[in-house]
Parts: C-alpha cells; sequence; structure tokens
C-alpha cells in the first residue's frame, strides 16, 4: 500500500497567513523508503512558508508503517500531550480498523504504539535503525561461524530489547539458543544485544524465543 498525502490548509506559526500544502498522513516505508530517511533528517512534514519563508513542521496527525521492523507508529502533535488518553482511545479504534484492511492485505499482526511530535518518531525509528545494523551484524558473525541463523518476532524482541537475528538453537530450547548466542559473542562480536540476549536465555526458567 503507497503512503498517503492530502492537500491540506496550514497557518504558518509566524506570520499568521494561510497557505495550502501536501502532508502526509500516512506513510509506508517499504515502498517509500525515502520517507524514513525523511523522519530520520526531521523532513517529514516540514513546510516553508511562501509568505515569510519560515520553515515548521505541520501538527496533523499520521500513522507510520514499517513492515520489516514490526513497527506501527501514531504520530500525535506534541501540543496534544494533555488528550492522551482520547487519543490512545482514537489510536485503537482507528488499529482496529486498519487491522481489519490494510494489515489484513498485507498479512501484519503486530499492535500499536504512539509518539508525540516528530521529534519523539525521531528517536524511535533511530534507535529501531541501530536494532537492525546491530541485528544484520550478529546474522553475519553467526553465518561466518557455520551457524544457521534465527528471526526472532520483532515485536516480541523489541520489547525485551532483544536483537532481531540470532544464532539459532541446536534445538528449539532457550538454553540450546543461549549456547549458539554466546558461540557468536565468544568469536569476538561486541553486541550488547545478544548479550542481554543470551543472559535471558540463560536463566531460570526462561521460555524459547518467538521465531518468525
Ligand atoms: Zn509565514
Amino acid at each position: 500500500m503507497r503512503s498517503i498525502k492530502l492537500n491540506q490548509t496550514l497557518t504558518c506559526p509566524n506570520c499568521a497567513e494561510p497557505f495550502d500544502a501536501e502532508q502526509w498522513t500516512f506513510v509506508n516505508v517499504t515502498p517509500n523508503p525515502e520517507l524514513k530517511d525523511a523522519a530520520l533528517g526531521g523532513e517529514l512534514n516540514l513546510f516553508c512558508c511562501p509568505h515569510c519563508s519560515t520553515f515548521f513542521h505541520g501538527e496533523n496527525d499520521f500513522v507510520y508503517l514499517d513492515e520489516q521492523a514490526s513497527l506501527l507508529i501514531f504520530v500525535f502533535s506534541d501540543k496534544n500531550q494533555q488528550d492522551k488518553k482520547e487519543l490512545l482511545a482514537k489510536m485503537q479504534h482507528d488499529y482496529e480498523q486498519l487491522r481489519d484492511t490494510v494489515f489484513k492485505q498485507l498479512n501484519l499482526d503486530f499492535g500499536p504504539m504512539c509518539v508525540f511530535g516528530l521529534e519523539e518518531l525521531k528517536e524511535v525509528v533511530e534507535k529501531e535503525q541501530q536494532r537492525t545494523d546491530e541485528s544484520e551484524a550478529i546474522a553475519a558473525a553467526a553465518a561466518a561461524l557455520g551457524l544457521k541463523v534465527a528471526r526472532l518476532k520483532p515485536e516480541w524482541a523489541r520489547e525485551r530489547g532483544f536483537p532481531l537475528y540470532t544464532a539459532a538453537g541446536t534445538d528449539e530450547t532457550a538454553a540450546s539458543y543461549a549456547g549458539s548466542a554466546r558461540k557468536v559473542l565468544k568469536s569476538g562480536l561486541k553486541s550488547p544485544l545478544l548479550k542481554h540476549f543470551a543472559e535471558k536465555m540463560e536463566g531460570d526458567g526462561a521460555k524459547a524465543p518467538e521465531v518468525l
């Protein structure tokens, strides 16, 4: 599904003159990877007033979807923090509609999160980018050791501070996954995410990881 932008009337916060501009309301970074770069660069829904040349961010709510990272983020204006409770209810309502339409078509099954303002969105996307980069280094190190690479369920991994990839265990148990993770760490890879994963998998009563 393509990203969507709508033509809207904005009011400049500096000179108060209205003007029309296209604002993103649905951002899907799979067909539009340039929008992820725009989010990281703070250029998403950034406008320049044609009257006084002031730059400012649009305050419309929008949805940011990254299928690969299992990220569905409702971005609300940071001016509306005080309405958090109502906005969370709105998010849940909108999410249920997405789940029954777009998500069904794309075969996606992860839940939503919300942020206030583009700065907060940038932080979340940046953090996920770091997790992706570190996870790819783990996958490469595992493959170099001749180990099979397993992909952890992204939402499950994010909630626990785990990497997206790890070396697969020799069986499905947590202990076996811990053993494989230790092998990768012993090869000299510096990865706080994998170290944390290994420690948790070694813990008493640790459950087997959720893999894709
Ligand atoms: Zn202006």
